[in-house]
């Protein structure tokens, strides 16, 4: 075993107020320092994993590892303390984000495989093909959930399988508090500031509450994300609010009060919380103005140039995060099988080893 000849940031575990902080707090950048942490005694042959520097990210990324027991060296790329796929989306999570990862962290001189394992949902912004080309190490991608790289270093390492990201209740609940930020503050301020401070923090509690529900509910409302869910939202909750302050023999003050708040409540839940969702957040790039999308045009859809692709070549199908790609059964091309689930993430794009889409 060779020990480590550069610098290394230890992990350390993390508080619960930090924790929860991120938890609140969940659409602002958490940056931790880049660079290279060491997961027990790992030699020349030990796996290398990179991540980004999102500080939520590297601490589920380190109790994985330590959980594991694996030696092995995680390098943080610096991704501007932005999640692995708002990073790799939006254009801070490419190239130059893992060369720099490989050069702070003196990796080349502690392993000599030079095979990088990148989270599967850096795929829509690193290209492999420029990474080998500009630091001479290979790029594989594990699989899409952290908690989900032990049976694939058992099973599958160092393949690329076909992997779809889900929204699970517990993530729908993480989220549901994330977006509880913006209707609570955008609100509750103004709210306590024309009404006073209780009516501040009640709307301030439902916010989270209503966010919460509605992420609870969101993978089963029959109307598309967006404007057509946000609408009915605001008008129901509205209405509920006036008349609930009506009821209440409030007066009229109130009355019109818990209706405006209540309804640019629904609507702006119903708005923002598409752009959380795993299922639908490249689709909303618009709305998603603190981590936007840049690297695809809005509403993109990829198309297969036949004359290029690789007949049985199924990269792109296995790297899509929504299934959304087949080969065709005639001639083993691939195609867009399933246009509606596409979330424009481009990762088909980059990932083409004859950049046959566009
Ligand atoms: S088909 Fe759409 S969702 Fe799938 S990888 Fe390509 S751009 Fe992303
Ligand atoms: S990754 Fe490129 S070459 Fe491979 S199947 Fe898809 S389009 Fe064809």
């Amino acid at each position: 075993m060779a020990a480590p000849t550069t610098a290394v940031t230890k992990t350390g575990t993390s508080g619960a107020l930090r924790g929860a902080a991120q938890l609140i707090f969940r659409s602002v950048p958490f940056p931790t320092e880049p660079g290279l942490r060491v997961f027990g005694t790992p030699d020349h042959s030990s796996p290398v994993f990179v991540t980004c520097n999102f500080d939520h990210t590297v601490r589920q990324v380190s109790q994985v590892l330590e959980r594991m027991g694996l030696d092995c060296y995680l390098l943080v790329a610096p991704t501007g303390g932005v999640n692995v796929w708002c990073a790799s989306a939006g254009g801070h999570f490419g190239v130059d984000e893992v060369e720099a990862a490989i050069k702070l962290s003196g990796i080349d001189k502690l392993v000599d495989h030079h095979r990088l394992v990148l989270p599967r949902l850096a795929a829509p912004g690193v290209d492999p093909k420029e990474v080998r080309s500009r630091t001479g190490w290979r790029v594989v991608f594990g699989p899409i959930e952290i908690d989900d790289l032990p049976a694939w270093l058992d099973e599958s390492f160092p393949r690329l399988v076909a992997d779809v990201v889900e929204f699970p209740v517990r993530r729908r609940v993480e989220m549901g508090v994330g977006a509880g930020l913006w209707p609570a503050g955008l609100l509750g301020i103004p709210g306590a500031l024309v009404a006073g401070w209780k009516a501040g923090l009640l709307i301030l509690g439902l916010s989270y509450l209503l966010s919460v529900l509605f992420a609870l509910a969101y993978p089963r409302l029959p109307l598309a994300p967006g404007l057509p869910q946000a609408l009915p939202l605001g008008g129901l909750l509205g209405a509920g609010g006036a008349a609930g302050a009506w009821a209440a023999a409030d007066g009229l003050f109130a009355t019109v009060f818990w209706g405006v708040s209540l309804a640019l409540m629904g609507v702006l839940i119903g708005l923002d919380f598409p752009s959380w969702s795993p299922t639908d957040v490249c689709k909303q790039q618009l709305l998603c103005f603190l981590y936007p999308a840049t690297l695809a045009p809005p509403g993109f859809l990829p198309v297969v140039d036949e004359d290029t692709c690789i007949a049985g070549c199924d990269i792109c199908v296995k790297v899509c995060p929504k299934g959304a790609l087949s080969l065709k059964d005639d001639n083993q091309m691939a195609t867009l099988l399933a246009p509606d689930d596409c979330l424009s993430c481009f990762a088909c794009v980059q990932q083409c080893p004859v950049d046959a889409i566009g």
